[in-house]
């Protein structure tokens, strides 16, 4: 099929180069020319596994294709997919949707034999409405559909996501276009993506409805985190002892720090500001953002606690800045929050992480960028370990510290506080008994 992607993003580009390894034409489109020659060159603007040998491998077999023309590349589509970011306006809560639309009225002069436009952005409710009717201004609405199929993908595993997704949500009461897409997906299909045809509202939904409960699967793990510490019994033991009943389910209960990344702040505020519309309030959603906010400032407390209160000249060292481990995605990680705090009171912050210095650090005198981890920690009052990847579960803190008086905060739980304990390591974890802290 001819397929044509509009934003080559976190989103766009692997959906599109993953449809191209599956036999498909895909054109790739984004309006940041330096972004397209840079992926004609073999460049890969984010950091994902496994992406840059996808792109390479499907570029070179013609299957792939990189453009900034957008009218020429949708002329030459079938399914339009619409990947542009919906980022979170700052007045309302609300999904902006100036990029979605603006791409609607761009495709519009295009529409000349039959095209199954999608949202792949995440939209809400009734989008799929409203680009239908900035396209049916001068055309026949028999020339197009307009189609709802958010997308699940995680950032860091998000090339096995869109290959093995849990479920294709296709919003549409189109019978053509669902047809056509259910062809496109077979081969998911086959390797056991349940499809599911729903109305345009429901998929859009179905979307912000999935990313406010995992939120507040998270949030809730964290606020039992909170509780664990005072009373010495371990958060992970509770996320266990609940998970292993299906009604509940062990994903998404590891306590750490605020979530962040682009997806979940702005799509549980987005959800809230579209009920508020309908007059209806998720009061629920609403203490999630509200307890999520707050978690940063809880863990800055902790953070407080640890050194006595003195962080004046402290050496702070964070491993780890992105929102998450496999991403170099630094869109609401709550390193963002906690490292300015930290140099406003004082701190010398160094940090260290596998996908590179951070430009939005570098206006701050007192954050520097180490490019090891040895070198990172070794003269640290304290080192916090913001993200889980794998280069940091297997450090020699022993050999590599210092200073001996070094204190880990481990926001992953990635360590045994009983073997920081025996190596006489001032170790301290989320949501873990506090008599295992050495004193
Ligand atoms: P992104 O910012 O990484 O990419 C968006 C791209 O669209 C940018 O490269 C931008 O230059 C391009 N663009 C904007 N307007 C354009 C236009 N008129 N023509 C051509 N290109 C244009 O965003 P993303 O993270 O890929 O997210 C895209 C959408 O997918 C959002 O709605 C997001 O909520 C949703 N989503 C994201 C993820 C994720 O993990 N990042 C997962 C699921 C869904």
């Amino acid at each position: 099929m001819k397929i044509c992607m509009i934003g080559t993003g976190y989103v766009g580009l692997v959906s599109g180069v993953c449809f191209s390894d599956l036999g498909n034409d895909v054109i790739c489109v984004d309006k940041d020319i330096n972004k397209i020659k840079d992926l004609k060159n073999g460049i890969i603007p984010i950091y994902e596994p496994g992406l840059e040998e996808l792109v390479i491998k499907n570029y070179k077999n013609k299957k792939l294709k990189f453009s900034t023309n957008l009218k020429k590349s949708v002329l030459k589509s079938d399914i339009i997919f619409i990947c542009v970011g919906t980022p979170t306006k700052k007045k309302t809560d609300s999904a902006d949707l100036k990029q979605v639309f603006n791409v609607a009225k761009e495709i519009r002069s295009c529409i000349s034999k039959y095209k199954i436009i999608v949202t792949k952005s995440t939209v809400p409710v009734m989008t799929g409405d409203e680009i239908e009717k900035i396209l049916s201004k001068n055309k026949s609405k028999k020339l197009f559909s307009v189609v709802s199929n958010p997308e699940f993908l995680r950032e860091g595993e998000a090339i096995r996501d869109f290959s093995y997704p849990d479920r294709v949500i296709i919003g549409t009461s189109s019978k053509k276009a669902n047809k056509i897409l259910k062809n496109l997906y077979s081969p998911l299909i086959s390797k056991g993506a349940k499809y599911i045809n729903t109305s345009r509202r429901a998929s859009e939904l179905i979307k912000y409805a999935s990313n406010a409960f995992l939120a507040t699967k998270i949030t809730f793990i964290n606020e039992i985190a909170n509780l664990c510490e005072r009373i010495n019994v371990n958060v992970e033991d509770i996320s266990i002892g609940i998970g292993l009943d299906k009604r509940i389910g062990g994903r998404f209960l590891r306590a750490g720090p605020a979530y962040g990344g682009s997806c979940f702040p702005k799509d549980t505020k987005a959800i809230v500001a579209t009920a508020n519309k309908f007059k209806i309030n998720l009061s629920l959603i609403k203490s999630v953002i509200k307890s999520n906010s707050n978690r940063s400032s809880i863990l800055l407390k902790r953070i407080f606690e640890l050194l006595k209160g003195k962080i004046k000249n402290k050496k702070i060292c964070f491993l780890g800045v992105t929102f998450k481990a496999n991403t170099d995605d630094m869109r609401d990680s709550s390193s963002l929050q906690m490292i300015p705090f930290l140099v406003k009171k004082g701190a010398i912050v160094n940090y260290y992480d596998p996908t590179g210095p951070k430009s939005i650090f570098s206006k701050y005198n007192n954050v520097t960028y180490s490019n090891n981890i040895k070198n990172a920690i070794s003269r640290s009052d304290l080192i916090i370990i913001h993200t889980e990847w794998n280069d940091f579960k297997s450090i020699n803190f022993k050999s590599s510290l210092k200073n001996k008086k070094c204190i880990i905060y481990d926001m992953r739980n990635i360590y045994s506080a009983s073997k920081m304990k025996d190596q006489n390591i001032k170790y301290f974890g989320i949501g873990r008994s506090i008599n295992l802290i050495q004193k």
